[in-house]
């Protein structure tokens, strides 16, 4: 089902139009409420008369996450106090969170544009959605609740964390959808499995899995394990939290935008020029409707392309393609550029291994070392296990060999780039608790 049908289906034209006015609209009320806004406008010698159409938004300022930071907690309000109604932060996955406001307009966006995302992904009323997203300060908990609730799911509120208690939770209610970070749908996935449950067994059969960078091989392994189809749904707290896209469950191949509310653009990481469609670039987006604390072109950091093939599902919103990282995350190894999920596109196409891996750099003098730790899956380590008989260990030890080798060759071959390999064990590999996973270790920060 869709959610919102007249604005999910708009036809092309009005949908521009609709951006136009409420680019408008939201550049004249920034100018008045917000002095970071002003100045930026003054300086800039951006007239409001000169914003017109939704193409005009290149005229306007970038705002970034040090504006935020610079504006700590909440000097970038367009609102009044006694007007806003809630408060998030950002998991601060990168330093000293940004707080964010909402009226009780903007909570109630958050809840439809999560409804439409719930939709999206599959889910319909009377479905129930175990959320273990992380309530509290971070949007995705609280986003996806109360977008459940619009769509008119029952919500189990269960939050991230406690595996022991979620496994319960979802073998007792017998939810159909779940919702977590990908990296604790394996986490999930792989206690099932320790306990003997076959994906068939397990009651979900839908998810919407997002905050952190994923690859269609998590995707694979997700819908395998716990026998569900997983979409992805993106969002950061800066623009409102989750439920600003997500990809809907007929195709799976790139997630809508909500591009009434907020207006994407792909710009050039370095010149910060938009690139043509179907380029990769940095995702920046504008708040057309947000009140507390609208932003302008906002700098997520997050690289990945735009799409406006027509989609199977009806719908005409824009597609995104799966983030590759964060500028933050790209890793430089003696001068090649590397994201950590490029690494997981290569191990993910070996199939002696398990989703699971990290990534650990160093510096040896002047020279960067990246070594990827990664396991086999259980079936490999039964055979090259220590209790193989002699013969056999010898024979196990060329085998690892083998399989490190080409593990080195695929990454130089993909990526580039020169890496120690190792193999673990299963199980030895750190996993999600419950929120986003770290899989990066940059020891050349210590020095
Ligand atoms: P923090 O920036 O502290 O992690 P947020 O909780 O607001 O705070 O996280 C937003 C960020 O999480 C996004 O900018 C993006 O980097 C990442 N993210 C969110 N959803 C996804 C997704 N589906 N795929 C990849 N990355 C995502
Ligand atoms: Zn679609």
């Amino acid at each position: 089902m869709i959610f919102e049908a007249e604005f999910e289906s708009m036809r092309a034209a009005d949908l521009r139009n609709l951006q136009s006015k409420r680019l408008a609209a939201r550049s004249a009320s920034v100018y008045e409420r917000v002095d970071f806004y002003r100045s930026k406008f003054d300086e800039a010698g951006v007239k409001l008369a000169d914003i017109s159409t939704i193409d005009d938004i290149t005229k306007l300022p970038i705002t970034r996450k040090q504006d935020l930071r610079d504006n700590y907690p909440f000097g970038l309000f367009g609102q009044e106090r006694g007007r806003i109604s809630r408060i998030h932060a950002s998991s601060g996955t990168t330093g000293k969170p940004t707080v964010v406001g909402y009226t009780r307009d903007d909570v109630d966006l958050f809840a439809r544009v999560n409804a439409r995302c719930l939709a999206m992904a599959g889910a319909e009323p009377r479905m129930t959605l175990h959320n273990a997203y992380g309530y509290g300060l971070f949007t995705g908990g609280l986003g996806l609740h109360y977008g459940a609730e619009r769509l008119g799911m029952t919500v189990v509120p269960v939050s991230g964390g406690m595996t022991e208690r979620q496994i319960m939770l979802i073998t007792d209610f017998q939810p159909d959808m779940i919702s977590c970070t990908p990296s604790y749908g394996l986490t999930l996935a792989q206690e099932f499995a320790e306990r003997g449950v076959s994906p068939l067994d397990i009651s979900l059969s839908l998810g919407i899995l997002g905050a952190e960078p994923w690859t269609e091989m998590m995707r694979s392994e997700v819908d395998a394990g716990l026998g569900l189809k997983a979409s992805n749904i993106y969002g950061l707290s800066e623009i409102i939290g989750p439920g600003v896209s997500c990809e809907c469950v007929e195709e799976r191949s790139g997630s809508h935008i909500n591009e009434d509310h907020f207006f994407p653009e792909i710009l050039d990481p370095i010149t910060a020029e938009p690139v043509p469609e179907g380029q990769e670039g940095v995702l920046v987006l504008t708040t057309l409707t947000k009140q507390a604390q609208p932003l302008l072109r906002y700098w997520t950091g997050d690289i990945t392309s735009l799409s406006s093939e027509d989609c199977r599902c009806g719908r005409t919103l824009r597609r995104m393609a799966l983030i590759k990282g964060r500028t933050d995350d790209m890793l430089i190894i003696r001068g090649v550029n590397l994201y950590p999920t490029e690494v997981e596109l290569v191990l993910g196409n070996i199939a002696e291994l398990s989703p699971h891996y990290r990534l650990v750099v160093s510096r040896e003098g002047t020279l960067d070392e990246l070594w990827v730790e990664t396991e086999v899956t259980d079936e490999v380590f039964k055979i090259v296990g220590g209790d193989a008989l002699d013969d056999e260990v010898i024979a196990a030890d060329e085998f690892l060999a083998g399989l490190r080798s080409r593990i080195k060759h695929g990454l130089k071959e993909s990526l580039g780039v020169t890496a120690g390999v190792a193999l673990k064990a299963p199980g030895s590999v750190p996993r999600s608790e419950g929120g986003k996973l770290n899989r990066v270790e940059d020891r050349r920060k210590l020095t």
